[in-house]
């Protein structure tokens, strides 16, 4: 409250902007990340993808080597709305790791999947429309929902995932009360932030309900290359074609600083989506599709991807591990069997916000659980990642947090 009422009085266009412009936040703890940045803060906060394990050399020849070829002219031209045909086509092959059968055609290429979540809710949601999402979700995600002024209603999860019957309640709930349900936004593998799977049997049920009442399902699937047991769900879109959108992307399993992700679609859906990407870029960067078409061409990635996951795998074991030693009596965590992160409740009584600051001032940085519900849920949760810091810094981040928590038992 105090925040906004510091915006109206100095934002000379406050009377100005679209109704749109107030649902979109700055995050609550940005501030305090910009120290949690410095060097001797341990950040298990962020989501950044390690990709020091990509060898860069490899990567400097194929952009040369393409930039220098008949495709250079055209990867520095202006493109075509739905993204390269050939990109498209190598998409194709990577979801058929998932189980995924696809065609090109049905493929639009988006600057990440960040913004297939903003084209999918641009051509889907009217404001006061419903959009579901797990309790917890992806918090870039509910900003982009908020932006659009849609509403988010969560639907509790557990170990296995989505509860089915709380999705039922939720969809006919909502649904008798006159509101319109527009999609499920769910993130099946190694959920951002909870790390939870959603079992094999939950996706069926999860399908099922969504065949019963018409509701349509977005699966959004960044991280679903990265399992780290050697076990690998088939995705929803594999046992369903026309009642779910799927979104995947390059960021974690190649580059993120490319920002090609894609939502595979059924082909009325594609075309809106065309419509709407050519009207927020023209065309999807030439230049990053041509790169990363480029490296799937010439570089071993499924092999690059083993190496991640190994890398990874290391990480998470380090955390786990920590976490044991470290946490005290009364708090909890969940076991992520792929992704980037660790959901940590907490003993009762502590507040993960309010709490922030004093691990900083102990050196040791992560997200508090809030940024992860549109409503007030999370204050006992905690985000750990253990994607980008080195094992022996997980291992000290951890026991720093120890620390924290238990002074903060004695307050
Ligand atoms: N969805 C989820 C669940 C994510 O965790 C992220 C990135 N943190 C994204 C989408 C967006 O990724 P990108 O735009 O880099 O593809």
């Amino acid at each position: 409250m105090e925040h906004q009422r510091r915006d109206t009085r100095l934002d000379l266009y406050h009377d100005r902007y679209a109704a749109r412009a107030f649902g979109m936040k700055e995050s609550a703890v940005r501030a305090l990340f910009a120290v949690a940045n410095r060097p001797e803060v341990v950040s298990l906060a962020g989501g950044m993808p390690n990709i020091a394990d990509l060898p860069l050399d490899m990567v400097a020849d194929a952009l040369s080597d393409m930039i220098q070829s008949p495709a250079g002219p055209k990867a520095l031209q202006y493109g075509s709305g739905q993204g390269e045909p050939m990109l498209r086509e190598q998409i194709c092959e990577v979801m058929a790791e998932e189980g995924i059968r696809a065609h090109p055609d049905d493929v639009t290429v988006t600057v990440g999947s960040q913004q297939g979540l903003d084209l999918i809710t641009r051509i889907f949601c009217d404001p006061g429309d419903v959009v579901l999402a797990e309790a917890p979700s992806y918090v870039g995600a509910l900003s982009t929902f908020a932006s659009y002024q849609a509403e988010v209603v969560h639907v509790e999860m557990d170990d296995d995932g989505l509860v089915p019957e709380r999705l039922r309640e939720a969809v006919l709930t909502l649904t008798a009360r006159g509101k319109k349900v527009k999609f499920l936004y769910t993130i099946p593998n190694y959920n951002n932030p909870s790390g939870i799977t959603m079992s094999l049997e939950r996706r069926k049920q999860v399908l099922e309900i969504a065949r019963e009442t018409g509701l349509l399902i977005v699966e959004d699937n960044p991280y679903g290359l990265l399992d780290l047991e050697g076990e690998r769900l088939p995705a929803i879109r594999s046992m369903e074609n026309d009642q779910v959108l799927y979104m995947g992307s390059f960021s974690k399993t190649f580059s993120p600083g490319f920002r090609v992700g894609w939502v595979l679609a059924p082909h009325a859906v594609r075309e809106k989506l065309v419509l709407a990407q050519e009207s927020a870029t023209l065309s999807p960067p030439t230049f990053s599709q041509y790169a990363v078409s480029t490296y799937l061409k010439v570089h071993d990635w499924r092999h690059q991807i083993v190496v991640f996951r190994d890398m990874y795998r290391e990480r998470r074991d380090a955390m786990l591990k920590a976490l044991t030693e470290y946490m005290p009596a009364g708090s909890s965590w969940t076991h992520p069997k792929g992704g980037f992160f660790v959901w940590l409740t907490l003993p009762a009584g502590i507040d993960s916000q309010a709490m922030l600051p004093r691990a900083v001032t102990n050196r040791v940085a992560y997200t508090p659980g809030t940024a992860f519900y549109a409503d007030d849920l999370g204050a006992r949760n905690i985000r750990l990642s253990y994607c980008y810091p080195t094992p022996e810094r997980i291992r000290e981040g951890v026991r720093r947090l120890g620390e924290v928590l238990n002074r903060e038992s004695q307050l």
